[in-house]
């Protein structure tokens, strides 16, 4: 196969005929609750570029929602998935175990923050491992409760959607949802009404007395946060919020969660967004960039407490699939070879001096925040911090018409997030911000 052309390419309507054609054989055979952002059928991706059907080439800025770091495709993961699907499709790990699930397993006790004796448990989807979190807490420490915070977003199943903060389209209509789960404030600097430098004392404050008074802190079994909120508009707690929380949690033998699903594995920068802030979580929840494409989810944590449950209580027919553990191989020795956190360091720096430039040029740009190649810009009303999301729509519409691939999100609908593969080549990532600005001067 010819690689895949690291070159922008527009030759049809975006979605072109053919993806149109598809979309009509879609909608009648696909159930209708389930979206796409963008209906332009894939034929090829890799690099920073989605090729369709019609032969359009766009710009990715979602890495399937930052999934594909290390690219779609990236020839370790082909390689070593390859290799693992001609020798063995599965085995379940529950009735014959294979070494590739216990690699990935070291893997993640070297990788993930802390020097202490870790363990790990594998599943197939970040809200399975979400799951799996809060019943390990729970056998752990004896307690149900579970904290969760303003702007959180933990999955679609049940208790994650419990755990998720935002109604539509997550949970409209679809309770009851599941019991012992409270939510606290987060410190969401640029809302934050006495501004963003108090944020992170007041928000822990007065989260921690809502657990405290609403809960009682020795019923909590776990407390469970995103270092960097995703879905909930790319909100980095303000600083101090995270220690405040870690030390709260360990004074009062509540096990601390990072949910890393989004943030971790050279999202930020850094191997996992806790690091920032020197947190180290008792446990941590992975799954979209671990695998390059392959689902694959992951708990990490302190040995004594991954061992609580008793023996057979964790796991699922799929859970930790071989050829998905090979893909993880494949992807964190991408990382490592790539230095993908220097990659995305330089994302930022790239992304952030443009997005500066268009914010002074137009003031309904908010906010712009994130970490290495996980960035978004707020959008506002002209001289308000009123959110924007018709604005948001229209630029991700005219983006979008350009061949360049963008998502929103925010508990406001009201946020442009960028998420590129951290091995996009800088000329595309420059040329998407060509484009993104082009659509400010045309709404
Ligand atoms: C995407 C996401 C999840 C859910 O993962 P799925 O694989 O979609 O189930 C949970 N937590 C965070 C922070 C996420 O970004």
């Amino acid at each position: 196969m010819t690689a895949l052309p690291q070159e922008r390419r527009v030759v049809t309507a975006i979605p072109g005929p053919k993806s149109q054609e598809l979309q009509a054989r879609r909608t009648a055979a696909v159930a209708g609750g389930v979206g796409s952002v963008l209906p332009v059928f894939t034929t090829r991706a890799g690099g920073g570029i989605i090729e369709d059907v019609d032969g359009n080439r766009l710009i990715d800025f979602g890495s399937g929602i930052a999934v594909t770091s290390v690219g779609s495709s990236a020839e370790a993961v082909v390689r070593r998935a390859s290799a693992q699907l001609a020798d063995f499709t599965h085995t379940c790990f529950m009735v014959t175990p294979y070494e590739g699930y216990v690699e990935v397993c070291e893997l993640l006790a070297e990788l993930t923050p802390g020097d202490h004796a870790k363990k790990s448990a594998l599943f197939n989807s970040g809200a399975e491992a979400v799951e799996n979190a809060v019943k390990i807490a729970r056998a752990y420490t004896k307690r149900q409760a579970v904290v969760v915070f303003d702007h959180g977003y933990h999955g679609r199943t049940n208790l994650t959607m419990g755990m998720t903060a935002k109604n539509m389209p997550y949970k409209n209509g679809f309770g009851p949802f599941a019991p012992e789960i409270y939510r606290v404030p987060v410190a969401y600097g640029y809302r934050w009404p006495t501004g963003p430098d108090n944020a992170g004392a007041e928000a822990s404050a007065q989260a921690i007395d809502m657990i405290n008074k609403q809960v009682g802190a020795e019923n909590v079994a776990a407390i469970i946060i995103e270092p960097v909120l995703g879905e909930g508009g790319f909100i980095e707690p303000a600083k101090g919020f995270l220690p405040a929380i870690a030390q709260f949690a360990k004074d009062n033998g509540i096990v601390f969660v990072a949910d890393e699903i989004q943030s971790g594995f050279c999202r930020t920068g850094q191997w996992f967004a806790s690091e920032d802030e020197g947190i180290v979580p008792d446990l941590i929840t992975t799954a979209k960039g671990i695998a390059g494409g392959l689902p694959l989810a992951a708990v990490t944590g302190r040995a004594e407490i991954m061992d609580a449950p008793h023996s057979g209580g964790l796991g699922g027919t799929y859970g930790g699939n071989p050829v998905a553990c090979a893909a993880a191989l494949g992807a964190i020795e991408t990382m490592k070879e790539l230095d993908l956190n220097a990659k995305a360091k330089r994302i930022e720096e790239v992304m952030k001096a443009r997005l500066a430039a268009i914010q002074e040029k137009y003031d309904i740009v908010g906010d712009i925040r994130g970490r290495g190649a996980m960035i978004a810009i707020e959008l506002v009303q002209s001289g308000t911090k009123d959110p924007n999301p018709a604005a948001t729509a229209a630029l991700a519409k005219a983006c979008h018409a350009e061949g360049l691939l963008v998502l929103t999100c925010g508990t406001y609908g009201n946020v442009l997030r960028f998420l590129p593969p951290l091995v996009i080549g800088e000329d595309l990532l420059t040329e998407g911000l060509d484009i993104l600005e082009q659509a400010f001067a045309g709404i």
